[in-house]
């Protein structure tokens, strides 16, 4: 819409200008959404808006429909059948008393796992040569390197690690190599470039001692083939192949690497937080993009701290060195339940966890001793 100008239009409003010309108006970023991480507090490059701010509202998420995913009670029936199955995997440990043992107490705890998976990409930079085999040479007359993080490449999948190589262009420049002096070949230290070397049987002798026969080992001649180089008193140059000549340029090396960050909701019972890491859970909650922001809301406040830890975490560790290209956080329930049994006069607990229903048993009462481990 045109209006007509006044005096004061014709001064340039420069309000809304960036203040350093390496950061672009954030007014134009607002239009970019893919950009919105970039300008936050101090002007400065980071990678997740300050855990202060969101940065954008955030969705309204129904906890409560996600925490009605019930997790199925484990039963007295489905808990001597999980100790059944994980005795009978051991062989150390006698399936008659997982029988026989009697229950009596169930107690179970849904706890929450929260994950968060950074994927990002480094690059780093590094002098490098291969032999020159004569071909073109791809050196600054051709122009000048493009900047590291200007180099196009392919990403693999993404969360999947890999690390590789390229050749950076118009850094090439071919020199003499350093190893043979250009002469691609080199005298061996075997022989000092005899070729023969004396030989071990008669010490160079000819004959063997306190013997009238010449040795069979030279023929009588006292030396030897060198073995090292084959009788050629020579060897090429392993540094250039034989070329003479090497190709210098620099080296692109892009690392893509998975950082995790992973809580579990505290409890009481007595279960190694390892294997409640590792145990199988029923997903509530998957959230994947190229930031991802902190879980403010879950009724379980830990674990919006704990989200809100890891995502920090993650920023710190990689904003100065790498470049986050995806973000993954996951919400799990793993179900936890405490057996408590009675058996031969003792009581004791063993544990079940995970939706496949893993056991844990510290002190299982019928095992020998063979050495096989518990876990
Ligand atoms: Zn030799
Ligand atoms: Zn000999
Ligand atoms: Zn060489």
């Amino acid at each position: 819409m045109d209006r007509d100008l006044s005096d004061d239009d014709s001064v340039v409003d420069l309000s809304f200008e960036a203040e350093s010309p390496l950061a672009p108006p954030a007014e134009l970023l607002e239009t970019l959404p893919s950009c919105d991480w970039v300008l936050q507090g101090d002007r400065h490059q980071i990678f997740f808006p300050p855990s202060e701010t969101t940065g954008r509202p955030q969705e309204q998420r129904c906890w409560s429909s996600f925490l009605e995913h019930r997790v199925p009670v484990v039963t007295e029936e489905v808990a001597r059948e999980a100790l059944l199955s994980f005795v009978n995997s051991k062989c150390c440990y006698g399936s008659a008393a997982a029988g026989d043992l009697v229950i009596l107490e169930l107690k179970q705890q849904n706890l929450c796992r929260y994950r968060l998976e950074t994927f990002s990409e480094s690059r780093i930079s590094e002098w490098t040569f291969q032999p020159f085999t004569n071909h073109s040479v791809d050196g600054p007359q051709r122009g000048t390197s493009p900047r590291l993080w200007d180099i196009k490449v392919q990403v693999p999948p993404m969360f999947q690690e890999d690390t590789r190589r390229f050749q950076v262009p118009h850094s090439s420049l071919v020199k003499e190599c350093h190893k043979c002096h250009g002469r691609g070949r080199y005298k061996c230290s075997g022989c000092h470039g005899a070729g023969t070397v004396r030989c071990s049987s008669c010490s160079g002798a000819k004959r063997k001692a306190k013997s009238a026969r010449r040795c069979q080992m030279c023929s009588g001649s006292g030396r030897r083939r060198c073995s090292t180089c084959s009788g050629r008193g020579n060897k090429t140059c392993a540094t250039c192949k034989g070329e003479k000549k090497l190709l210098h340029f620099i080296q692109l090396v892009i690392a893509w690497k998975n950082s995790l960050f992973e809580f579990v909701s505290a409890h009481q019972l007595d279960c190694p937080g390892e294997l409640l890491a590792k145990a199988r859970g029923e997903t509530l909650f998957k959230d994947e993009n190229t930031t991802v922001y902190p879980i403010v809301d879950f009724p379980l406040r830990e674990i919006s701290l704990a989200s809100r830890r890891g995502i920090s975490e993650h920023s710190a560790a990689l904003a100065s060195r790498a470049r986050v290209l995806q973000q993954r956080q996951t919400l799990e329930l793993i179900p936890l339940t405490e057996v408590r049994y009675w058996y031969q006069g003792k009581t004791d607990a063993y544990y079940i966890y995970g939706t496949d229903h893993q056991v844990y048993v510290a002190d299982y009462p019928e095992r020998c001793c063979c050495g096989c481990t518990i876990i």
